[in-house]
């Protein structure tokens, strides 16, 4: 049989290109920000992981500006042999100071980073107790890990506690959860989670991504927001989101991070992330330390719109992150809803399976810091306006 078959056959993409549907691949022409050019059209942007408005921020561009001078484009190495460079350290030491823990590392990514920091905290006499939402990054760590993987139902700690009571004593045991879930904008119940794997004696790690700059008084992340930074042992994070910019990291005690540091393929074998990209990343986190209050400003938004929708008359499960889900349902409708608010000027991205479970189809929506009241209510419009035009398309 012919190995390419499955891409000759590849009826839904071909199909929703022929309909003039598909949601994919738009071309951004301008930088990231609260308003961006796509295809040549002025859009709202209700749909990137700018949290903090960073991405167009002159003092970020000057950063990665000045690094690439001084340092060049690329390392051309791993960061294990000859590309660690003393901008990279500088920033492991102020994000670990951050996040109030005693070492920190970075990756190329944050998928790269669950990678190889799953794969090499967890091996073959260890149990991994992973929630069924969480991203997929960590369901590909968990595989790379040779690790036995048990999945727990979303945010449910009865399940997981009856799994972790059935679970080997003898086994090393990892809960991995992510703080905020990447398409429902829920938070993981950090407190249960940290109870359990004290009485079952597990080992806790969260992934950030979305919880840096987002969630705590200080943007320090969902173990702030619930007051147990140091209960939480691994914090993984990513700087494409809050911090501008591209890499990923890993946050934990010194002997943890220096383990992983030697024994984690993804981190060993690839190169790392170029001068610019760290010291971009460095520059928003001192500008999120120095300015907290962007962290309130994006909850003032978030609010602003969840509240501005619901008084539109549209539904939506509690949230309280700036991830707001617009329920659709069915996947056609949802790539439809989503082409046309792109012709109306609003980015948005259409959530279908496998990113979500079939029958939860959504539109993700998710906000910036720096957007604006008029933008939010411009925005409302078009999706209140473009989703009542569709209320009859049931598939
Ligand atoms: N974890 C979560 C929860 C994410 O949402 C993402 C990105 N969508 C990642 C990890 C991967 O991060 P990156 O895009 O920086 O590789």
């Amino acid at each position: 049989m012919d190995l390419f078959k499955k891409c000759f056959s590849y009826d839904a993409v071909k199909n929703a290109k022929r309909d003039g549907y598909y949601p994919y691949f738009h071309v951004l022409n301008s930088k990231q920000d609260t308003i961006v050019e796509m295809e040549g059209k002025k859009m709202i942007m209700i749909g990137s992981n700018n949290y903090l408005g960073l991405a167009s921020h002159p003092e970020v561009i000057k950063a990665a500006v000045d690094a690439t001078n001084e340092y060049g484009t690329g390392v051309s190495g791993s960061r294990f042999l000859n590309g660690t460079l003393d901008l990279h350290i500088q920033f492991e030491k102020e994000l670990s100071e951050f996040l109030h823990k005693e070492d920190a590392t970075i990756f190329s990514t944050g998928f790269q980073s669950n990678l190889g920091i799953i794969s090499a905290i967890a091996g073959r006499n260890d149990i991994i107790f992973s929630d069924k939402e969480n991203h997929a990054s960590i369901y590909d760590g968990t595989r790379l890990s040779y690790a036995e993987v048990v999945r727990f139902n979303h945010s449910d700690m009865e399940d997981l506690e009856l799994k972790l009571s059935k679970a080997d004593p003898n086994k090393g045991k990892l809960i991995l959860t992510d703080g905020v879930f990447s398409m429902s904008g829920d938070i993981c119940d950090l407190p249960e989670i940290v109870r359990l794997a004290k009485k079952y004696e597990a080992r806790v790690m969260v992934d950030d991504a979305h919880g840096l700059g987002v969630m705590g008084k200080h943007g320090r992340g969902t173990a702030e927001h619930f007051g147990l930074e140091d209960e939480v042992d691994i914090i993984m994070g990513t700087f494409s989101k809050s911090l501008a910019s591209l890499g990923g990291y890993v946050a934990a005690s010194h002997d943890v991070v220096d383990y992983i540091r030697h024994n984690s393929r993804p981190y060993i074998f690839s190169a790392a992330i170029p001068a610019s990209n760290a010291a971009a990343a460095l520059q928003a986190l001192r500008i999120l330390k120095r300015e907290p209050e962007r962290v309130q400003a994006l909850r003032d938004i978030a609010n602003y719109m969840r509240a501005g929708l619901k008084k539109r008359g549209l539904e939506l499960r509690p949230s309280e992150t700036p991830i707001i889900p617009i329920y659709t349902y069915m996947p056609l409708r949802t790539m439809v809803a989503c082409n046309q608010l792109f012709e109306h000027g609003v980015y948005v991205n259409p959530v279908v399976p496998p990113a979500t479970t079939v029958g939860e189809c959504l539109i993700r929506t998710s906000y910036t810091a720096t957007h604006t009241k008029e933008q939010m209510d411009e925005a409302i419009d078009k999706i209140v306006e473009v989703l009542k035009g569709l209320e009859d398309l049931n598939e």
